[in-house]
């Protein structure tokens, strides 16, 4: 069926400006789950939030109780409703259903987080000399999710006006804590992708750095395991009688350097990270606590669990050499997914009719960078005999992902709503 949007240009620069101005952490989304659920509600979606969207047990490196109550106190003071976040119940990120009577066909995916970075105030960066630089201090929109969040409620305005012509539901994702790969396993647990056979999203930017540019699949990304390791080891006179201590700082300090040598792995590239290493108290005591915040990755799921498996045994034997107790605490992660060359070919088609992206500049499939927790909702369609892809939307990058002056073209905007709604409905004509 032909297509033509109707949500105007600007009004999505509206929304991206709103989000960018409310950028929250991960898995403190309040104030934007908020005006999703609220928007999409009135405009006839039907909305899911709190536990029917994501399981509460399920999410890797929640921030600790006073930090989310501080957060959701901002998110009440700039004008969340109340009504939703009462029934969000502390949980973030929603599912929008645009024909709940009708059965599951096509999942997209829309991340909502922000990173903990502090914005440029810059006049050179636009979001500060236009008035909607980030509200809260440490935490900016520099992914580019803002953006995503406007694309997904723009491509909800859009499918709903022809509602009556879908013969499968189409369901919006809005994923909380992107960063971190935390939100999408607990989404995927609560049955977010149930029964669906196609999953499609795309990301600004990444590898696509050029207006126009339209990168349709993505492969090459790193399954990862982010974890922190304790130990636990007893302290005493560092004097008088080091002999009753156990000291945590040895053992963490081993386990670091052992980590280091766990061998490559022959079937696909690996990757072993310690980012930071804490621990003891004073000069003259033997320290009784450190930890390690680490991370591992793996060009294959399996690649991966396999470093996880050889990390845990290094840390746990670490521990035993020095009498310690250790803990490992699972904080976020993901496994790998490749987009099928099947779906890349509808990514292209559907962009094909958008003048926006150029025929020269549109690729079949690209690489990656890092990881996206994308990965888990694919990886999950694929796994049940779906199918699905992942795109990159060109743009021109003041700055890359993840630093202060980070922003993006928004006029790439329109044409991603157009682009997501064309693989919808040729998808829902597929069946
Ligand atoms: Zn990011
Ligand atoms: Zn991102």
């Amino acid at each position: 069926m032909d297509f033509t949007p109707h949500v105007f240009p600007l009004q999505l620069s509206r929304f991206r400006r709103l989000f960018h101005r409310h950028a929250e952490s991960g898995f403190s989304e309040f104030w934007t789950t908020a005006f999703l659920a609220r928007s999409l509600s009135e405009a006839g979606c039907a909305v899911k939030v709190g536990e029917e969207a994501i399981c509460r047990e399920a999410r890797m490196g929640v921030p600790d109780e006073a930090v989310q109550a501080a957060r959701l106190a901002a998110a009440r003071e700039q004008g969340a409703d109340p009504a939703w976040l009462e029934r969000m119940d502390g949980l973030t990120g929603l599912v929008a259903d645009i024909r709940p009577d009708l059965p599951l066909l096509t999942v997209l995916r829309f991340d909502i987080d922000a990173v903990d970075v502090e914005e440029s105030a810059s006049r050179e960066h636009l979001p500060a000399r236009e008035g909607f630089r980030s509200l809260n201090s440490g935490v900016c929109h520099a992914c580019g999710h803002d953006g995503h969040a406007a694309i997904g409620l723009g491509v909800a305005l859009e499918l709903l006006r022809i509602k009556d012509s879908l013969r499968h539901n189409v369901r919006l994702i809005f994923e909380p804590a992107e960063e971190g790969l935390r939100g999408a396993a607990a989404m995927v647990e609560a049955g977010a992708v149930d029964g669906a056979k196609y999953f499609f999203a795309a990301h600004i930017g990444v590898n696509a750095r050029r207006t126009g540019e339209l990168v349709c699949g993505t492969e090459g990304f790193l399954a990862s395991t982010k974890f922190d390791a304790e130990f636990f080891g007893r302290a005493a006179h560092a004097g008088a009688e080091p002999h009753e201590g156990r000291n945590s700082l040895l053992a963490a300090a081993g386990a670091v350097l052992n980590l280091h040598a766990i061998p490559r792995h022959g079937k696909g590239d690996t990757r072993i990270a310690v980012g930071r290493m804490e621990g003891g108290s004073g000069r003259n005591v033997i320290p009784a606590y450190a930890k390690l915040v680490c991370e591992t990755r793996g060009s294959s799921t399996e690649v991966n669990d396999w470093m996880f498996e050889q990390a845990k045994r290094v840390i746990e034997h670490s521990a035993a050499m020095y009498g310690q107790d250790c803990r490992i605490t699972l904080m976020g992660g993901g496994g790998t997914a490749v987009s099928d060359r099947a779906m890349c070919d509808i990514v292209r088609q559907s962009a094909e009719g958008i003048a926006y992206f150029k025929p020269e500049l549109m690729k079949d499939m690209g690489q990656g960078f890092g990881a996206d927790d994308a990965c888990a909702f694919l990886e999950a369609v694929q796994k049940q005999g779906g199918m699905g892809a992942y795109a990159q939307l060109g743009s021109l990058l003041p700055a890359g992902h993840h630093s202060p002056d980070f922003d993006f073209d928004e006029s790439l905007l329109g044409p991603s709503v157009e682009l997501f709604c064309r693989v919808a409905l040729a998808l829902d004509a597929r069946g």
